[in-house]
């Protein structure tokens, strides 16, 4: 089982940013802090297996103090068992984070740090609305080597408009020279209501087109493959041994108990004689809801998910991993068998390259991953009619 934390604060709003974070809040920090531990305690029932990795994302944790933080983490600590947890991962943004941060972080139990580098020119993070420059990425992974990490991932976004290949590849090369265990490289996706998004609409500026985002994936996968960074998502890649165990709980329906304002949760498995089912809840986005939800000991009604649609859940996930998914575990879990249940279109789309079998897996190829979404779509058809 997982554990994520919600920090909704951060310094200023990103232009692209459709998180939940708050920006006017740096006086209700321990206010927050006492409503998560609040919720931690209605949650502790549902912590029925043990918890083995930790995510503190956001918003921005490095924007807690340290006092905070520690007030926060042995909170959990005191309501949860997390003699167990192996990976305990903290995002934090270059430009807040501090030495006696990091320092605190590690003493804390944290072991693995995740950068919002996004890009290495100074004029794509304004256009991003980024806080930080490139040079402050270089200082706080220094900091975070000092202060004894690991196992760092740093962020990067291409397809920002005006960005060209010529800078993505920059970004990937000097992303490298940092020599980080883990990178994520995300296309950007402008979410409708953010600044950027408007920008768009306004032609004030222009993405980039989709073959120039299909070259710059493909350099990523190719550049981060010739330095050893394999990648294991569709936006994941890592030193053999580096994955991040959390995001692969979560594409493998491990569950979670996420605490904080938007947070969610997948809890209450339950096998029956068609399958698995479980429960997911999400928790209010406005600051005011959450709060007297949690004054008020509540928490929101899950929506229950059926055996049905766990089974596409599980296709979905899967195959956002390079590995695909694997047709023992499929049967495992769900008591039905993968090709009964989506036989005919795996094989029409092996037959025109899209999907590979190999052995007992089923995974995308790169053309397959391309078009992902549609042969998605295509399946989900077959999981609901
Ligand atoms: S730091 Fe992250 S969460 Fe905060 S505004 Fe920027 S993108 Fe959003």
């Amino acid at each position: 089982m997982e554990l994520y934390v919600h920090i909704p604060f951060c310094k200023r709003k990103c232009r692209y940013c459709s998180f939940v974070s708050f920006t006017e809040k740096a006086a209700e920090h321990e206010a927050y802090i006492n409503l998560l531990l609040k919720e931690a305690e209605l949650r502790a029932e549902e912590a029925d297996e043990k918890i083995t990795t930790i995510y503190l994302g956001g918003g921005t944790p490095s924007l807690l103090s340290s006092r905070l933080l520690e007030k926060l983490i042995r909170g959990l600590n005191s309501i949860f068992n997390l003699d167990s947890v192996s990976e305990f991962t903290s995002e934090a943004n270059p430009g807040t984070v501090t030495e006696d941060w990091l320092e605190k972080a590690a003493e804390l139990g944290v072991n693995r740090i995740s950068f919002g580098m996004q890009a290495s020119q100074d004029s794509l993070l304004c256009i991003l609305g980024r806080i930080h420059r490139q040079d402050e990425v270089f200082h706080s992974m220094e900091l975070a080597r000092q202060a004894g990490f690991k196992n760092i991932n740093l962020d990067l976004i291409f397809g920002i408009p005006t960005q060209t290949e010529d800078d993505w590849t920059q970004t990937l090369l000097t992303a490298l020279s940092l020599h980080p265990e883990h990178i994520s490289a995300y296309g950007l996706i402008p979410e409708e209501g953010t600044p950027l998004f408007n920008d768009l609409r306004m032609n004030r500026l222009q993405l980039p087109d989709a073959d120039m985002e299909r070259n710059m994936y493909s350099k990523a996968v190719s550049l981060l493959h010739s330095y050893g960074l394999q990648r294991y998502e569709i936006s994941n890649f890592a030193r053999p041994g580096c994955e991040c165990m959390h995001n692969i709980g979560y594409w493998t329906q491990v569950p979670y108990i996420g605490i904080g304002i938007s947070a969610a949760s997948m809890t209450g498995f339950r096998s029956l004689p068609d399958g698995i089912s479980y429960s997911r809840s999400t928790n209010p986005c406005s600051w005011a809801d959450y709060r007297s939800m949690i004054l008020g000991k509540k928490l929101p009604v899950p929506e229950v998910i059926s055996p049905k649609e766990a089974r596409f859940e599980s296709v979905m996930l899967g195959f956002r991993m390079a590995d695909g998914i694997n047709e023992d575990t499929f049967m495992r879990m769900h008591k039905v068998s993968l090709e009964d249940c989506y036989g005919e279109k795996l094989h029409k789309y092996c037959e025109n390259g899209l999907i590979i079998q190999e052995g007992h897996h089923w995974r995308m190829s790169e053309r397959g991953f391309d078009i992902q979404n549609t042969i998605l779509s295509d399946l989900m058809d077959d999981s609901f009619n």
